[in-house]
């Protein structure tokens, strides 16, 4: 049966450029709705800028633009990201847009028709210079608690309490240094703690929806239990109202009949939902109050990061309950990206730029694939790992799939002049590829990207090592002058690998939609690219082979990791750095270090791995580019001098604990020979050098 099915990812905030983590939640989106349309369902994907909010009014003014200039600015490069990783919305809009304004109020005046918003009287923080009240962020003060200087209104980043901006001692506003004061001004307050909406929510959370699955993956119905108070041994729900409305200044929506009034930015950001499917109705002539209805037949369902259930499956099902409209069939929950098992980091170096990965000539299709292995159903972080990166693209994705078809083709086109044909019962080879694809095909319905992979390259596995027993290459020597037997045996191994090759494509189809649609097309002539049912299609002729696709060069990995190029040095003598104090210098933390073990690097030739005692009671590993002036064998044992307190610094060998100094010509081109820094004798390691 055909569904109709609406699927969002979260709304990007349009103060920033995509990172890795947006890419990442994209491409499993995208790898679900292409998965879902091969099914032959109608699968509206949209998404849209978070437009609205006090970050970003705040950011445009600081840059002396308007919020509106700002948000244009960011939405103009979403595309490069969006087509570079083949990630295919059918709309992309903004929640600072007529549409969204016009749900954003429709929704607003129906919850408070159906008695579900307040008003109250509240103190807040309020910034006398700039004239506007404070977000908790905007606000900084000595923690009520360990005393810390400098911590944010609503919790302190060295002892982690959590406490309220009034708290704070001496606190101050981060916009203009001036000391808050409280005033109190009237607020908007949507009635999460209404018996109705605990009841509603009670239900949804724990329910199922139309298609038979549940609404929530468990870990999520473990967090709402919490908040709905079900898991307590009192059963009671302790569910806070919700502030919706923020005073101006502030870029948002205004609120109906409430001057100087806007809606709080986590109002409309979700509507922006709907907005942005309003305007691709719009555009595409398709009934949008249809699509909506709460009796249709439509599902809907968004893909969101671990970070925002709270307003996912709590506010937004309930705001959209009693303003009579649809409610979401599930929320699809996913972890964090982490990279070598640390969460990212731009000062550390271990942050992946995705436009850098795109820019230095990565195949877009790796990450597809390398992210599609480690995904599951479950809210799991994800580790980027660049070895496993490499291995999973070249050993699995080239060596065990692309070559199927490398091997096979030209077998056949150069001796059947592209002609398939199989001996025996061409049934069964139908059947079995079908019943993989299906298993696979539900796999990723299921979100279980990575058992779908691994089924895919254990059948992938089948198929190489039938075509290996059978060893076509002695069967293809002298076959001019074979029987018609021997010619025949021949044609049908190659034929049974490209079949088996074709029903791969398909059910890779989802996650490499570019090379699976040169597969379809190129080598099997197909007029579009793969359906699931093109699994168990056995085809009959192919194209000469070409080639399908690139290796990964380690060192493609290590130009990921490189932080951006620093100026060139001036050649021949160097001028003198900036003049600094004492106190600049006592930033840099150099320490006497004994190179304990010195080894080479397993390709690389410029960097030699040195594992220091620097007196902390372990040891520290330090890559260093001194290769070509020291052997392993004339460091060991040494002292040397190591900056400490470095960024540690991942690489695609490992995670580098700082740097051991050495003298060198500025220009790289002048030999003028490598030194590394050694100290007389005497020295211990972990002294400070001052
Ligand atoms: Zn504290």
């Amino acid at each position: 049966m055909s569904r109709t099915i609406f699927v969002t990812t979260a709304l990007p905030y349009a103060n920033g450029s995509f990172h890795i983590g947006h890419i990442m939640e994209y491409i499993q989106a995208d790898i679900w709705v292409r998965s879902m349309r091969m099914s032959g369902h109608t699968v509206h994907f949209v998404g849209a800028d978070d437009a609205h909010g006090a970050p970003i009014m705040l950011k445009a003014e600081s840059e002396g633009i308007t919020p509106q200039a700002l948000v244009a600015r960011y939405a103009s490069e979403r595309p490069q990201y969006l087509n570079g990783f083949h990630i295919k919305f059918d709309h992309w809009h903004s929640t600072d847009t007529p549409e969204n304004v016009e749900l954003s109020q429709d929704i607003y005046r129906r919850l408070k028709a159906a008695g579900f918003i307040e008003t109250r009287t509240i103190e807040q923080f309020y910034d006398p210079v700039k004239g506007m009240f404070l977000p908790d962020r905007y606000i900084k003060g000595e923690c009520p608690r360990c005393h810390a200087k400098d911590q944010y209104g609503d919790s302190c980043e060295v002892c982690s309490a959590v406490y309220a901006p009034t708290e704070l001692i001496n606190p101050y506003s981060t916009l203009t240094k001036a000391t808050p004061v409280l005033k109190s001004s009237e607020h908007f307050f949507f009635k999460l703690s209404d018996p109705r909406c605990v009841e509603f929510l009670q239900s949804w959370t724990t329910g199922t929806n139309r298609s038979g699955s549940k609404r929530l993956q468990a870990e999520v119905l473990a967090k709402t239990r919490e908040w709905l108070g079900t898991g307590d041994a009192d059963g009671e729900a302790n569910l806070a109202d919700w502030d919706i409305s923020r005073d101006e200044p502030y870029f948002g929506i205004p609120i109906p009949d409430a001057p100087g009034k806007y809606f709080y930015v986590w109002l409309d950001a979700p509507v922006g939902y709907l907005a942005s499917l309003k305007a691709y109705c719009n555009k595409e002539g398709l009934d949008f109050d249809a699509l909506l209805d709460p009796q249709g037949d439509t599902e809907q369902f968004h893909f969101i990061g671990k970070d925002i259930v709270y307003f996912h499956a709590l506010f937004w099902p309930a705001m959209l309950q009693f303003s009579n409209l649809k409610t979401p069939d599930g929320l699809h929950v996913h972890g964090f990206i982490t990279v070598s098992g640390e969460k990212m980091s731009k000062s550390r170096g271990t942050g992946i730029s995705p436009l850098r990965y795109l820019e230095i000539g990565m195949n877009p299709e790796w990450l597809r694939y390398y992210i599609a292995a480690k995904l599951n159903s479950h809210v799991e972080d994800l580790d980027f790992n660049p070895d496993d990166f490499i291995a999973r693209v070249n050993s699995d994705l080239i060596g065990k799939y692309v070559n199927i078809a490398s091997r096979a083709a030209n077998f056949i086109s150069k001796h059947f002049d592209g002609k398939l044909a199989y001996l025996g019962d061409t049934q069964a080879l139908a059947q079995e590829l079908a019943q993989v694809a299906d298993k696979v095909r539900q796999d990723f319905e299921n979100r279980e990207y990575g058992r779908a992979i691994r089924q895919i390259m254990a059948h992938a596995d089948a198929i190489n090592q039938a075509f290996d027993a059978a060893q076509p290459w002695i069967m293809a020597k002298g076959i001019g002058a074979a029987s018609e037997d021997q010619k025949a045996a021949l044609q049908d191994v190659c034929s049974r690998a490209l079949a088996g090759f074709k029903a791969l494509s398909v059910m890779l189809a989802p996650v490499l939609p570019v090379l699976t649609n040169r597969v379809a097309q190129d080598l099997f002539g197909a007029d579009a690219g793969f359906q699931w049912p093109d699994a168990a299609a056995l085809p009959e002729r192919i194209a000469p082979f070409k080639h399908l696709m690139q290796r990964v060069e380690p060192k493609m990995l290590d130009d990921l990791f490189e932080p951006p190029a620093e100026p060139v040095p001036t050649p021949g003598g160097e001028a003198l750095a900036e003049t600094i104090d004492i106190k600049d210098f006592a930033k840099v933390d150099l320490r006497i270090a004994r190179i304990v073990d010195c080894q080479e690097v397993d390709g690389s030739d410029k960097l030699l791995r040195l594992t220091l005692d620097v007196g902390e009671g372990r040891h520290r590993q330090v890559f260093s580019g001194i290769k070509s002036a020291y052997s392993p064998a004339d460091l060991k044992d040494k002292l040397t001098v190591l900056v400490a307190n470095l960024a540690p610094r991942k690489m695609r060998f490992g995670v580098s604990e700082g740097m051991v100094l050495a003298a060198s010509h500025n220009d790289e081109k002048v030999d003028a020979g490598l030194y590394i820094l050694e100290p007389w004798p005497g020295a211990q390691p972990g002294m400070r050098i001052n």
